[in-house]
């Protein structure tokens, strides 16, 4: 069985269905990337995965149990948005620290934990600086290290990159890997960008109007799209 199995999900939001019966499923360690234009569905498959909206029907497993019918903090799914949201009354590493705080982990693991992320996601000398003294970059790599530093068996990144000017974004993505491929976690990264999901997957999935399009590795989908849509869309480079 795969670590994540997602069957049949269907939404329908008023008239619309957004979600045609979804099926996917990746292993543990992958970077998966949901790719496809504005509107598509990404969002809404992504907020399902992590229990923040509800699905009409279908069922999601994650390694080895049914996670359909739990709520978002039972999940063990971390996420990372397009907007930082960090705390603006607390420092980088009061940021971090915070959920393990909650957690109410020891304070030694809390210290060892935290140190790790920063050197991880290249934060260092930022420790005692507020949100609004860090560029667009430093405070989603401390969205990042805020994320992961609670271990979570999946972490789910929406857009995370897509606000930053080019040249930060294309130096995040490969960031973005590094870390990933360091600690092995498995990632499902939501982007409307054919580059950068080419650039950093293991393996794409195509949403066009909520149906999968294509699977498959960038060298897969990049020699043999399976359709127009397919063909149209990662031509088109922006
Ligand atoms: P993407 O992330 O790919 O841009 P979304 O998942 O955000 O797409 O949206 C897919 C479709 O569902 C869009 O047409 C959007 O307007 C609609 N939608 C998303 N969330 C809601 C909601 N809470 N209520 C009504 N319609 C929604
Ligand atoms: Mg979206």
């Amino acid at each position: 069985m795969s670590y994540v199995a997602i069957k049949n999900i269907r939404k329908t939001f008023n008239d619309q269905t957004v979600l045609h019966d979804i099926e996917l499923s990746f292993e543990k360690g992958e970077l998966v990337t949901l790719l496809g234009p504005s509107g598509c569905g990404k969002s809404t498959l992504l907020r399902i995965l992590a229990g923040l909206t509800r699905q009409d029907s279908g069922t999601i497993s994650l390694d080895g149990k049914d996670i359909t019918n739990l709520k978002p903090k039972a999940r063990e799914i971390g996420m990372v948005f397009q907007s930082y949201a960090l705390f603006p009354n607390m420092t980088v590493l009061e940021n971090i620290s915070f959920g393990l705080k909650m957690k109410k982990e020891d304070s030694q693991t809390i210290k060892n934990k935290v140190a790790r992320m920063i050197e991880l996601t290249g934060l260092e000398g930022k420790e005692n600086s507020y949100p609004r003294e860090l560029s667009g970059g430093q405070q989603q790599r401390v969205a990042l290290a805020r994320s992961l530093v609670m271990e979570p068996k999946v972490l789910l990144l929406d857009e995370p990159l897509s606000a930053l000017d080019a040249q930060i974004r294309k130096k995040l993505q490969q960031q973005l890997r590094t870390i990933q491929r360091e600690l092995k976690m498995t990632m499902v990264l939501v982007t409307h960008d054919q580059e950068e999901a080419m650039a950093i997957s293991d393996r794409i999935f195509i949403l066009n109007q909520g149906r999968i399009a294509q699977q498959g590795t960038p060298n897969e989908i990049y020699a043999r799209p399976a359709n127009e849509f397919v063909a149209g869309f990662i031509g088109n480079y922006n």
